[in-house]
C-alpha cells in the first residue's frame, strides 16, 4: 500500500509537491480556497520563475505556459543612470499566481488527486496528523501550522525591511529586449518592472519596494484601485521618468480591480521539520523559508525545496519517516537557503561599495552584465560575487 501524504496549501510549494509526489504516494491536497476563489482573488506576488524552476515544472509535468511574455534580460538602472541589459542564460516567466494556481488545482482534480477545501487550524490539524503518514505544511507566509524552530543565524530582522507595492498594469510599452527592469534609488527603495501573463493577456507589473518613511513610502492611506493608479502615475513621473515616458495614455489602467497589493514581509527562516504527536511533520516554501521579495527568489526557492523534499521522500520510501528524514531534507536545502537568505538580506541594506562597483562594471562589458543578470537565476553566483569576492570573469 502507498504511504499517505497530506499537503496543506496550494501555492507554489504545495502544487510542485502535489505534481511531484502523486505517482509514488497516496496524496491528498488541502486548499483553503476553490479554484474560482483563487482566480477572482487579489494578486499576491510578482512570481518570476527563472530557468531552473521552469525546468522543475517540466520534470514534474506541470502545465506549460505561453511564452509571449518571456523574460530574456535584466535591465539595470541606478538613480537615473541606465547601466546595462544583461542577458539571462534561459528565459524566465511570470504567470499571475491567480491564473497559475487555479489552473493547476483544476488539473489536479481532473487527474483524480483528492482535494479537500478547508482551512486548517489548531483544532483540525491533530486529525490530519493522526490520519496521514506525513503532513507537509505549505501554508506560505500565513503559516506555519507547526512549531518549526526559528534558525536565529538566518533570521536577523524583527520587522519588514521594505513595503511592497505592486500593480498589474496595461498600457506601458515594453522594453526591448523584453525583461525585468530594475531601478535602484539609493536610500529610497527599488522599482521592478516585469512583463507578466494573466488570464486576460499580457500585463506590465510595477513593483515598488519602498524603504519605510522615505519618499516612495506614500501609499499608506490608498484603498481603491483608482487612488492606487493615480498615486503610481505620480510616483512614475517623479522618480521613474523613463517608465512614465512609455505610458500609453489611452490604455494605461490597472488590469483588474484586484490587480494591486500592498504588503510587507518580516523574513524568517525555520528548520523545516519537527516531531509532533510522535510523527514527523515537514514544511516547504514560505512557511519555513520566508525571505523579503527584493531578489525575487521565493517561488524559485519553494520550487527547489519541493524538489529536494520529493527526492528525500523517494530515498526514504521504504524507511521509517522520522527526524532522520527531516535532517536529510534540511541538509539538502540548507546551502541554497543560506545563499538566498544572506544575499536577499544584504540587498535590503545599504549596498556595499564593492557590490555597486560590480554593478557599475556591468555597464562597460556585456559578459559582466550577463553575470549580474545571472545572479537572479542562480543565486549561488550572487552569493559568490558578493560574499566570497570571486572576480567577475
Ligand atoms: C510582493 C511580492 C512579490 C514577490 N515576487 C516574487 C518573484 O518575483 N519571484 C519569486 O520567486 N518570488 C516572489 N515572491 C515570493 C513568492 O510569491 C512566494 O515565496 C511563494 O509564492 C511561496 O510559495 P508557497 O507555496 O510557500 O506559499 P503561497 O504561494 O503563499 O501559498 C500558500 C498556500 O497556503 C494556503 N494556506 C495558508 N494557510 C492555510 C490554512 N490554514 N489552511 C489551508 N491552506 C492554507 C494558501 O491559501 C495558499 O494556497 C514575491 C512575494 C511578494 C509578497
Amino acid at each position: 500500500m502507498k504511504r499517505r501524504i497530506c499537503i496543506v496549501g496550494t501555492g507554489t510549494a504545495g502544487l510542485h509537491l502535489a505534481y511531484a509526489l502523486k505517482k509514488e504516494f497516496d496524496v491528498t491536497v488541502i486548499s483553503h480556497r476553490t479554484a474560482e476563489q483563487i482566480r477572482n482573488g487579489r494578486i499576491q506576488s510578482t512570481q518570476v520563475h527563472f530557468g531552473s524552476t521552469i525546468e522543475r515544472e517540466r520534470r514534474f509535468s506541470m502545465p506549460k505556459w505561453s511564452e509571449h511574455t518571456r523574460i530574456e534580460s535584466i535591465h539595470m538602472t541606478i538613480g537615473q543612470q541606465k547601466l546595462f541589459a544583461g542577458t539571462l542564460a534561459e528565459p524566465a516567466l511570470s504567470v499571475d499566481q491567480r491564473f497559475y494556481f487555479s489552473h493547476c488545482l483544476e488539473e489536479l482534480i481532473e487527474r483524480k488527486v483528492p482535494v479537500l477545501f478547508k482551512k486548517i487550524n489548531n483544532e483540525n490539524l491533530g486529525e490530519l496528523i493522526e490520519e496521514f503518514d506525513l503532513v507537509i505544511d505549505c501554508t506560505g507566509k500565513n503559516g506555519p501550522l507547526f512549531p518549526f524552530p526559528i534558525e536565529k543565524d538566518f533570521s536577523p530582522f524583527q520587522t519588514p525591511q521594505r513595503k511592497c507595492i505592486v500593480g498589474y498594469f496595461r498600457g506601458i510599452k515594453p522594453l526591448t529586449p523584453q525583461g525585468i527592469n530594475v531601478t535602484i534609488l539609493p536610500g529610497e527603495g527599488e522599482m521592478f518592472e516585469i512583463p507578466a501573463l494573466t488570464d486576460q493577456g499580457p500585463v506590465t507589473i510595477l513593483f515598488i519596494m519602498a524603504i519605510q518613511e522615505k519618499r516612495l513610502d506614500i501609499f499608506k492611506a490608498i484603498r481603491s484601485s483608482d487612488e492606487f493608479t493615480l498615486k503610481i502615475r505620480t510616483v512614475l513621473q517623479s522618480f521613474f521618468p523613463e517608465i512614465a515616458s512609455r505610458i500609453v495614455e489611452e490604455s494605461f489602467a490597472l488590469n483588474d480591480e484586484k490587480g494591486f497589493l500592498q504588503t510587507a514581509i518580516t523574513p524568517v527562516i525555520r528548520k523545516p521539520y519537527t516531531i509532533i504527536q510522535n510523527k514527523l511533520a515537514v514544511g516547504c516554501g514560505d512557511s519555513v523559508f520566508l525571505n523579503d521579495p527584493i531578489t525575487g527568489q521565493g517561488c524559485n526557492l519553494s520550487s527547489y525545496c519541493a524538489e529536494k523534499l520529493y527526492e528525500t521522500l523517494i530515498e526514504f520510501k521504504d524507511e521509517p519517516w522520522n527526524s532522520q528524514l527531516g535532517e536529510s531534507y534540511w541538509d539538502k536545502t540548507k546551502p541554497l537557503v543560506k545563499q538566498v537568505t544572506e544575499w536577499t538580506n544584504a540587498m535590503t541594506m545599504p549596498m556595499p561599495e564593492h557590490v555597486i562597483d560590480q554593478i557599475l562594471q556591468g555597464s562597460g562589458e556585456q559578459a559582466k552584465a550577463d553575470r549580474i543578470a545571472g545572479w537572479f537565476a542562480d543565486p549561488s553566483t550572487a552569493y559568490q560575487d558578493i560574499f566570497q569576492g570571486s572576480k567577475i570573469q
